[in-house]
């Protein structure tokens, strides 16, 4: 028999799938670099041929060069199918992918100095789109490299590194080459800014997202009212401000009248509407400054500020009035409900411990008097 699914089984399980997850769209995001490059190759090797039919080349040229362009796009790939890039931080290897496409294009120099000037050329887009994903020091290490593979190339062979520009096709050739390199630095940049626009666009959700997850903690799951938490530190900051202005607030604790009887008669789901619906109609009822929060089962604080007792007494009252004029008769033909509140003001020395239990005798005045009714200590 299998062993039983533990907590912690489950977690490792689903971390397992959000990594595996993460691995399978990042190859995807390689595999499109990987084709980008592949077709460059291409592009390179079609000119290439084009200059053997010029007769400036030989036939070796374009062949040795699609050859190698072509086996390192493909053992690259491979390697980066196998997840062998997920264990590095770049996970593109833009370092040794970099050094080795610049290695192509100095053996190529070398091989066809006839026509070295377009692998120079080319040289610029491999540094270029390398950068964009290196850091400055790994972009100073790449830099190295092809400055002293051309420095071999330029001071220590006498390779007759040219640009052929004898007859027109030369001349076609050569602006082809330019023309061609350039549009690739046109999208290496595009490249980039389509980067830092996603990288922006991240940045957004996920101040978004915060945001949510603030809002998620703050709030009671049930009633969409403020937990106890958030409701508690909101009594807390109000009351330091009242406190620190001389500007009067005032605290109420509601309380629903025979809710465990709701519960027996009507079944737990019915408690539950009615809490939502009570949570409902007393947010839409009250000003935008005030606020409702869940203090315990079926017990809410309202916090008013800015009102003394007398008038946070008659918008507790008032609201008592509308909810006990909902009609149920969608549950029950008869059925009513009722609230019962304590309502204080903030005195000057107060905690939120003395102000509640003042509160909460009020509270039970109510209780005592005979329910759906407020009461002000
Ligand atoms: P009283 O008028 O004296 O306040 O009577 P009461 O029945 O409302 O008093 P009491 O505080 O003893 O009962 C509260 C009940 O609220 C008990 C509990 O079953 C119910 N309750 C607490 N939380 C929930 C909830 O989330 N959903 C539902 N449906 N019921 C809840
Ligand atoms: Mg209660
Ligand atoms: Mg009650």
């Amino acid at each position: 028999m299998p062993p039983p699914l533990t907590k912690l089984h489950a977690i490792t399980v689903k971390t397992s799938l959000v990594a595996a997850n993460r691995h399978s769209s990042r190859a995807a995001m390689r595999r499109s670099s990987y084709v980008a490059q592949a077709v460059s190759y291409l592009l390179d090797v079609a000119i290439l041929f084009l200059y053997y039919l010029a007769g400036t080349t030989t036939i070796g040229t374009p062949i040795i060069y699609l050859v190698l362009g072509i086996t390192w796009t493909a053992v690259t790939l491979c390697l980066s199918e196998l997840s062998f890039n997920d264990r590095f931080k770049d996970h593109y290897l833009t370092v040794p992918q970099s050094i080795g496409s610049i290695s192509i294009l100095l053996f190529a120099v070398y091989l066809a100095p006839e026509i070295g000037f377009y692998f120079v050329c080319i040289n610029f887009i491999v540094l270029g789109f390398g950068a964009l994903r290196m850091s400055a020091w790994q972009t100073a290490l790449v830099w190295t490299y092809s400055t002293v593979g051309l420095t071999i190339l330029f001071l220590v062979t006498d390779k007759p590194i040219a640009m052929p520009m004898v007859t027109w096709t030369d001349r076609a050739l050569a602006l082809a080459c330019f023309v061609t390199a350039t549009g690739r630095c046109a999208f290496t940049g595009l490249y980039g800014s389509a980067m830092r626009e996603m990288l922006y666009k991240r940045g957004n959700e996920l101040r978004d997202a915060h945001a949510r997850i603030e809002e998620l903690a703050q709030i009671d799951e049930l009633t969409g009212t403020l937990n106890r938490r958030y409701i508690m530190k909101a009594l807390n900051d109000e009351m330091s401000r009242a406190q620190r202005s001389l500007i009067p607030c005032s605290v109420a604790i509601i309380d629903l009248d025979f809710f465990k009887s709701i519960n027996d008669r009507f079944g737990h789901p019915v408690g539950d509407e009615v809490l939502r619906t009570f949570a409902f109609s007393l947010s839409a009822n009250i000003r935008n400054i005030d606020q409702l929060g869940r203090y315990g089962g079926e017990e809410f604080l309202l916090i008013l500020p800015g009102t003394a007792k007398d008038k946070a007494q008659l918008t507790v009252d008032r609201l008592r009035a509308i909810f006990a004029a909902l009609d149920w008769a969608t549950i029950s033909d008869g059925m009513a409900l009722t609230f019962s509140a304590g309502v204080c003001q903030v005195r000057e020395n107060d905690t939120a411990d003395d102000l509640l239990a003042r509160i909460d005798k009020a509270l039970y005045r109510a209780k005592d008097a005979g329910r759906n009714c407020v009461v002000g200590a």
